[in-house]
């Protein structure tokens, strides 16, 4: 297969590049990563200008939003994005990659007129309410309950790890809309918004230092049905399909990231001495093949959603992949580093600012630690692609891993 650029898509490459060049250099600073209402400003406005520009959800269809690019052209805009060191999709990862896909997927008519647009020109920002305190692996064991009301659902119940509630608008939410039917049988997937009377955010601080997730509280609050995404009780099937765009293309330019990491610390090694460790140059090695055989898949996951509107049980591979290769590069970040990687975040920045390449080492390891959770845990994938890739037999029940 020949997989270089068409006429057309070297000119939208071409183009894109162009516009990178021309608009990156008029951004503000960014803030500070745990001054969350500033990185909702910082994200939305760069959002604004991609949007603009048209090229927000490139590959978002055309009754979306989106300019309906085929895949070829969104890697060519992961690609060209992370090349020039654009902003990453930052507080609104969840409408962005997720609840946006999701809706476009699944939502009526209305619910993508009314919800789509603002996501894509940056105005609003969503969080995701699937875990609780008694349903993160095993997702289906949610217990918040929403009994019907007229043409509302009255919601009760707590979610957890909501990532961004604080600065969020809405929230892609789930609840058990029938507790006597079979757990996965009796949930729905509802669109909270979340300045509704009821609701309470109280954020948590990470093992990073920021305060990046929430616990969300919900207390008797009304939901219009018309905001319910799928039939009544349908929404672990609805939830199936967030959980493979999480999975299978929400981490795709953070592949090309770590790529770019892993070059610049070779190069810190380099000039540190460390390279002359033959074992440390093989892991780099098997690392970068690691990272080149995982922007494979998700050119496979990308082409895949094209098709099909939805990647397929594939993500699984690619997240468990992904998130652990990208532990192992920031772990070998800290041999190399030394003792210097005993400095917390905000002690020091190590990255060496005289490579444009390096990352600040510390902070990203840590916050790695989350990645083999959030999204399904890294058990929780192997089981996945156990049964449904592999078609090995199944031990037990399992989740769906949560959100
Ligand atoms: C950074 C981050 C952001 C997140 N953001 C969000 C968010 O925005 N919204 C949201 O809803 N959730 C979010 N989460 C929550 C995340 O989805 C859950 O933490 C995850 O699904 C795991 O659930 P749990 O924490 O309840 O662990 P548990 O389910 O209690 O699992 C504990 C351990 O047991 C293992 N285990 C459980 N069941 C099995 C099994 N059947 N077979 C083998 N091993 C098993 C797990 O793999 C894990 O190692 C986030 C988490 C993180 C870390």
């Amino acid at each position: 297969m020949d997989l270089s650029d068409t006429a057309a898509e070297a000119a939208f490459r071409r183009g894109l590049r162009d516009w990178l060049g021309k608009t990156l250099p008029e951004l503000p600073p960014p803030p500070d990563p745990d001054d969350w209402p500033g990185r909702r400003a910082y994200d939305t406005s760069w959002q604004r200008r991609l949007y603009d520009a048209g090229y927000a959800g490139v590959h978002w269809p055309v009754e979306a939003g989106g300019s309906g690019a085929t895949p070829a052209e969104h890697l060519i805009y992961l690609e060209e994005t992370e090349r020039a060191g654009a902003p990453y999709v930052g507080a609104n990862f969840v409408g962005l990659l997720h609840a946006g896909p999701t809706i476009a997927a699944e939502g009526s008519a209305e619910q993508r007129r009314r919800y789509l647009p603002p996501i894509l020109s940056g105005r609003e920002v969503w969080c995701q309410g699937f875990s609780e305190p008694g349903a993160g692996s095993d997702l289906a064991a949610l217990r918040t309950r929403a009994v019907r009301d007229g043409d509302a659902y009255v919601v009760s119940g707590s979610k957890i790890w909501t990532s961004h509630a604080e600065v969020a608008d809405w929230c892609e939410l789930l609840v058990r809309t029938d507790p006597e039917a079979p757990r996965h049988r009796g949930i729905s997937w509802l669109i909270l918004p979340m300045d509704a009377p009821g609701v309470t955010v109280r954020p948590l601080r990470t093992l990073a230092g920021t305060a990046e997730f929430a616990e969300l509280f919900l207390d008797e609050v009304r939901i219009p049905v018309g905001n319910r995404v799928g039939a009544e009780n349908d929404g672990w099937r609805v939830t199936m399909v967030t959980l493979s765009f999480e999975r299978g293309t929400a981490f795709a330019s953070e592949v090309l990231a770590g790529r770019r990491a892993l070059g610049a610390l070779a190069a810190r090694a380099a000039r540190d001495g460390a390279w002359n460790d033959g074992e440390l140059r093989r892991r780099i090695g098997l690392l970068a093949a690691e990272f080149t055989a995982l922007w494979r898949l998700v050119q496979w996951n990308v082409s895949e959603a094209g098709a099909g509107g939805v990647p397929g049980a594939g993500a699984s591979v690619f997240k468990l992949r992904f998130s652990e290769a990208r532990q192992r590069l920031y772990d070998l970040a800290a041999e190399v580093l030394g003792s210097g990687a005993l400095l917390l975040p905000d002690q020091a920045d190590q990255a060496d600012r005289s490579d444009p390449a390096e990352p600040a080492w510390t902070a990203q390891r840590l916050q790695g630690l989350s990645y083999t959770i959030a999204a399904g845990t890294s058990q929780i994938q192997r089981n996945i692609v156990a049964q449904r890739v592999l078609g090995l037999p199944r031990p037990g029940r399992s989740g769906a891993g949560g959100g």
